[in-house]
């Protein structure tokens, strides 16, 4: 049986791929260049030649189980290292580190969350408070979805440091969006999940080659059954009253037995109006990823979180030479020009590394995604789509669909996943791909 699928980011490879295994013949058409849609780099001059750039650096957490199934399933597992311990940096440098210790979950943050210096006794209580909070409110699932992470933390007693230093820090970078906007019902289940359902849950994958590495189109050759085009844009669907006809590439029609959209919801709104997903109006959050290379080591710390100012990590590659910061919901330099961009960071960095003010500056690069993410504000959760359409054999993925998580690789390969178990049942050859979030200790 064929599928066609529209879009090669993870959600319709990590589709394309179980579904390749299931013996069926997948054909993926992707309208860029390479694969792996919102996961990738870019060529970027550097002098008389180029690096490769990731748009931004991208993390999982190990408790991301169904990215690492299909890590393990590409044979590429080996290419992400994980890192058990975070270090949080204090402008003038000071520096706090939180690890798991000897204390079984959920207490096993007990004592290096003790010894943080960024936090006084007070806001450690609070966040205790608030950790206890998370626990109990888990259950209640997205009937949490009503306020903002925001509102239910201040309703749970936090102090405005605890707020700024700890929510807002571990949060931002997790769903994209500031505490106030993000829904309550979002930042409880990362919290929960990342942070206290298991012991190892927290360690943070780090890819070590860039993500057009990681999803290189090369990958995909080793699955017969696969075919990824790229250069391929998908340039409409046509359909009857219950069921897809075909779906146009170059406006020429593709036909397959059924169909997967793994598009980004606004594209896929375009490409067929008739289509409801639900996803109308809802809006994107901007990423901005600062590449910052210098002449000599600036830090031997792998990663660490900045606090109180408008660069919030950096990952260091090349010994400590090469610097990608991240900014999240990047809003206050989607207008700035990139030089002022750039003195900016380079003027907050330094106020972290010292070595950063007198290390020449070899390279600098800015790349701003302005539609990094979809929104994960109350209400959300009612909106995302399942995998079944109104079409029998028309099937969606994508992170935007309802998978529980915020716009990540996650999700999206949850997606897909799960769009694949819905065109095996459609195709009478019921399958499980997806794996609940899960524990991990
Ligand atoms: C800068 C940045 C940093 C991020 N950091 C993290 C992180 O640290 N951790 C994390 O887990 N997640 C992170 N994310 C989010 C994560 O990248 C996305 O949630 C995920 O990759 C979305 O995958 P997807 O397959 O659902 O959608 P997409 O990746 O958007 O895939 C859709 C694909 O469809 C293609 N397409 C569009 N139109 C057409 C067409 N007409 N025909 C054919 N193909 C088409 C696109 O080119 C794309 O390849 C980040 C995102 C960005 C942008």
């Amino acid at each position: 049986m064929r599928i066609a699928i529209a879009g090669g980011g993870l959600a319709g490879l990590a589709a394309a791929w179980v579904l390749a295994e299931q013996g069926f013949a997948v054909d993926v058409y992707e309208s860029r260049a390479f694969a792996g849609g919102r996961a990738a780099s870019y060529s970027m001059p550097d002098g008389e030649a180029t690096i490769q750039l990731d748009n931004s650096q991208h993390i999982l957490m190990r408790c991301c189980g169904n990215l690492i199934d299909f890590l393990q399933r590409l044979g590429v597992q080996h290419l992400v290292r994980y890192h058990s311990t975070f270090t949080f940096l204090e402008p003038g440098g000071r520096a706090s580190r939180m690890a798991a210790g000897r204390l079984p979950a959920p207490l096993h943050f007990a004592e290096s969350f003790a010894a943080l210096r960024f936090l006084s006794l007070a806001d450690k209580l609070a966040v205790a408070r608030g950790m206890m909070a998370v626990r109990r409110a888990f259950p209640r699932g997205p009937l949490l979805d009503t306020v903002s992470m925001e509102q239910w933390l201040r309703a749970h007693g936090q102090t405005e440091t605890a707020l700024r230093r700890f929510w807002q820090p571990v949060l931002v970078s997790a769903v994209n969006e500031t505490l106030d906007v993000i829904s309550a019902w979002q930042g409880i289940r990362v919290v929960y999940l990342g942070f206290l359902a298991g012991k190892r849950n927290y360690e943070m994958g780090v890819p070590t080659v860039p993500l057009a590495q990681l999803f290189a189109p090369e990958r995909f050759q080793g699955q017969p059954q696969l075919r990824l085009h790229v250069n391929s844009p998908v340039t409409g669907f046509e359909a009857g009253n219950d069921a897809v006809t075909a779906m146009a590439v170059k406006g020429e029609p593709v036909r397959a037995d059924a169909y997967v959209s793994a598009l980004p919801f606004a594209r896929l709104h375009a490409l067929f109006p008739r289509l409801e997903t639900g996803m109308q109006g809802v809006s994107h959050s901007p990423i901005a990823g600062i590449h910052l290379r210098f002449a000599r080591p600036v830090t031997a710390l792998p990663h660490a979180a900045l606090l109180d100012r408008t660069i919030q990590w950096f990952f260091t590659q090349d010994d400590g030479r090469l610097l990608s910061l991240v900014v999240s919901a990047s809003r206050t330099l989607e207008t700035m020009p990139k030089q002022d961009i750039i003195a900016l960071a380079l003027q907050e960095l330094a106020e972290f590394l010292p070595e950063v003010a007198s290390t020449p500056l070899t390279g600098a690069w800015v790349v701003r995604e302005t539609t990094a993410t979809f929104v994960a504000s109350p209400g959300m959760e009612q909106k995302r789509p399942g995998p079944n359409t109104a079409y029998s054999n028309f099937f969606l993925a994508g992170e935007f669909t309802n998978t529980g998580w915020p716009s990540t690789m996650e999700g999206a390969v949850y997606s897909g996943y799960r769009a694949a178990e819905a065109v095996c049942a459609r195709c009478g050859q019921p399958a499980r791909f997806a794996i609940a979030s899960a524990a991990r200790r």
